[in-house]
């Protein structure tokens, strides 16, 4: 076990406090700072701390496979770490995006590959082979966009915005009265049909259409700020960031997820998503496959998106994880093998006193302290872990046992299976 330093990654949608303060620098810091990422992903690796000085984890993993990642992890992953940890923070939402199927990032990989269209091309849509499930738990309030909401909520929303020009838009989600007779579409086909419109309507289009629903928003918020006043000042936060974007448009279709700490949402291959505002810790598999659906001044790929997004409704409840409680331990549900996630929670009768804390999978394990201070015993040595800092357990170093004098938290990571 070795404590873990994260790359921090400056985006323009980052914050210049929230993880320097969370990791104990000077704030504010030069540039925004968007992610810190802790796991061994090539383009920034993590390092560890070790007796004869830093080691990027990457370098860790090719030296010693098996005993770092243990033979379950190797026989299913190969020789690199399957998932990828962050720290996320947005003080400015993210791009409109989406990310493909296990099957549909394979296929997409060796087309551009026989395309020659390189790896490093701002124009690549799949960089890698695999699919990228993600796990967002909010470490402090979080809000989001994902998900298509369903369809007669939407039109419900759609309506409350009093914009005439969004009437034949609410006819294409079937909202159309009188439309009896017309041929049974699903709600998908509906969210499919406008969304589909809408990304691909002309430029001209979306400059009349896009201020005239801003508009819709000012007045809803202006008279009575009803049921949906959240979705509306979205609509008009992003609406001034990207004037005439159709994203825009596209944010009044997905579910608006406001995620308290310690909340989560997954997301799926083919979820149209974006992270709005708020700090929060995400797993993922290590992969970079995004398509961007609008909300970013980088390459979007209309078709490509089309081709992955999957449309059929979800609601807010369900791109909650289930959770249960084991111990110390809450552990978040997902259908994922690359990664688990999971708080242990160290408080009450256990301050004081060592504490088990086996990992459910054998592999290795990332773990962060969100609160408080905690003492980690592996196999070979003991470690510290004060808010914001971090460790690598090797596979053949677990199982660890905790210590805490005061409440503390503590997130781990580890492989799925
Ligand atoms: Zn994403």
């Amino acid at each position: 076990m070795e404590q873990l330093h994260g790359a921090i990654r400056t985006y323009a949608w980052g914050s210049r406090t929230a993880i320097a303060e969370f990791t104990g620098r000077p704030v504010p810091a030069a540039h925004p700072e968007a992610e810190l990422w802790l796991g061994a992903h090539p383009g920034d690796p993590a390092c560890l701390d070790t007796d004869t000085g830093e080691v990027s984890l990457l370098n860790v993993l090719t030296q010693d496979p098996e005993g770092q990642l243990g033979s379950v992890a190797q026989a299913r992953f190969g020789d690199r770490l399957p998932f990828l940890v962050k720290v996320l923070a947005a003080d400015e939402p993210l791009s409109l995006q989406a990310h493909p199927s296990a099957m549909q990032a394979i296929e997409g990989y060796e087309r551009e590959e026989r395309l020659g269209v390189a790896v490093s091309s701002p124009i690549r849509n799949y960089r890698d082979t695999s699919h990228k499930p993600e796990l967002l738990v909010a470490l402090q309030p979080f809000e989001a966009l994902a998900g298509f909401r369903p369809v007669a909520r939407t039109i419900e929303l759609l309506r409350a915005l009093a914009v005439s020009d969004l009437d034949p838009f609410i006819a294409l989600l079937g909202g159309q009265s009188g439309s009896d007779s017309a041929p049974a579409q699903s709600d998908a086909d509906g969210l499919r049909a406008l969304f589909t419109t809408w990304i691909t309507a002309p430029q001209p289009d979306l400059d009349v259409l896009v201020p005239a629903v801003l508009e819709g928003a000012i007045q809803y918020l202006s008279s009575d700020a009803g049921e949906f006043s959240a979705e509306a000042k979205t609509v008009l936060e992003l609406g001034e960031r990207y004037p005439g974007d159709a994203g825009v448009l596209a944010s009044l279709l997905l579910n608006r997820v406001t995620l308290a700490p310690g909340e989560a949402i997954f997301v799926s291959a083919g979820n149209l998503h974006t992270y709005l505002h708020g700090v929060g810790l995400e797993v993922m598999a290590n992969s970079d496959n995004v398509l961007r659906g609008g909300l970013t001044p980088k390459h979007v790929d209309v078709p490509e998106l089309l081709r992955v997004l999957d449309f059929t409704p979800t609601t807010e409840e369900a791109l909650r994880p289930a959770t249960y409680t084991d111990g110390l331990e809450l552990v978040y549900q997902t259908p994922a093998e690359e990664f688990a996630l999971s708080r242990l929670t160290v408080d009450g009768d256990h301050l004081g006193h060592e504490v088990d804390a086996p990992a459910r999978h054998e592999g290795p394990q990332i773990l962060l302290c969100t609160e408080g201070s905690i003492t980690v015993h592996a196999k070979s040595k003991t470690l510290t872990l004060h808010r914001g800092e971090s460790a690598w357990v090797p596979c053949d170093d677990g199982p660890i046992r905790l210590l805490a004098q005061r409440p503390a938290v503590l997130f781990r990571a580890t492989i799925g299976l």
